[in-house]
């Protein structure tokens, strides 16, 4: 018997997802496998003072290479961590090493180097492991202040338990550690939690910044941030700056701080230093 249209989509549906279920768990697997075997690495991408074009910070950024010498993408491979719990020890594995790095740094300049690094953390992280006691461990052993710390979380962070976040992010703030609201605008977070937290800066989400020069809707959103950050005393980053054209347009609105290719990609740890020397020199 001929099989209907309706049964061979749901077929050719089913086959589909299997074979993507197939792939997360062959992803999955490789992943596990190369956090325990330290195939990760950080690339940090320098955050720029938008007036100076002096390096303030750099932001610290997850890449995988497997055994085969194929690179993962972060967009990728990120949720599946997420979704398996291995953003657990990949997290604890950025922050020490995303310290250890700027504690090197440090030495290289005989002293404090300058800058800050930020780490990127998932909400499973938060809801999981018990980041103060984790920082305060990474901290003190890589011997660098919770001032030269600035930890990004997204908006999706704030929403599922508002209450431990608090306590969370007051336990950070006591270790001197900055709050970074990491693609802001883009999420569902209540303007009151945000008034609530400390949170003590706002990163525009690149989607805003790519073609601001020519979407007048985007220099209005922009705008609104900005003003929404100057009222709650909020420093300024806006991400994604391709173009110098952006930066200026972005300075002359007041956002004070930006990151993106038009400053720099993200760097290994050695060009990161050496592009920190030649710019704040
Ligand atoms: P994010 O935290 O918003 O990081 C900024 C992303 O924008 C990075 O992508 C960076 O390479 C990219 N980018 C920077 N400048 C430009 C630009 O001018 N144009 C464009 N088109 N892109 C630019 P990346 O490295 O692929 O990371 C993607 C996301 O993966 C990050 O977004 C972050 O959410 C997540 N991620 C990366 N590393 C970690 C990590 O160690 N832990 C956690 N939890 N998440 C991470
Ligand atoms: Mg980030
Ligand atoms: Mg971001
Ligand atoms: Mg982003």
């Amino acid at each position: 018997m001929k099989k209907s249209k309706a049964t061979k989509n749901a077929e050719s549906y089913q086959t589909r997802a299997l074979d993507s279920a197939r792939a997360e768990f062959a992803m999955e697997t490789a992943l596990r496998r190369a956090i325990e075997n330290g195939q990760l690495n950080l690339v940090y991408q320098p955050i720029c003072d938008l007036a100076t074009g002096r390096v303030s910070g750099f932001e610290a950024l997850a890449r995988w290479t497997d055994d085969q010498g194929l690179r993962h993408e972060p967009s990728r491979f990120i949720p599946v961590a997420e979704e398996s719990g291995l953003i657990v020890p990949l997290g604890r594995w950025a922050l020490d090493c995303a310290v250890r790095t700027l504690a090197e740094w440090d030495v290289l300049a005989g002293g404090n180097c300058g800058v800050t690094v930020s780490v990127n953390l998932s909400p499973i992280q938060l809801q999981r492991d018990s980041i103060p006691a984790l920082v305060e461990q990474a901290l003190a052993s890589a011997g660098v202040p919770g001032e030269r710390l600035k930890l990004e979380l997204t908006e999706s962070a704030l929403i599922a338990d508002p209450d431990h976040i608090a306590r969370v992010l007051m336990a950070l703030k006591r270790l001197g550690v900055t709050i970074a609201m990491d693609d802001f605008g883009t999420g569902f977070s209540n303007l009151a939690s945000l008034q609530k937290l400390p949170i003590d800066v706002l990163k525009i989400d690149r989607s805003f910044v790519t073609g601001l020069l020519t979407d007048r809707d985007k220099v209005a959103i922009v705008r609104a941030i900005l003003g929404l950050s100057q009222a709650l005393g909020m420093d300024t980053v806006a991400e994604g700056i391709e173009a110098n054209e952006v930066g200026q347009t972005l300075a002359a609105l007041g956002c004070t701080y930006g990151q993106g290719y038009a400053y720099a990609r993200p760097l290994e740890p050695h060009e990161a230093y050496a592009f920190l020397r030649a710019r704040n020199a």
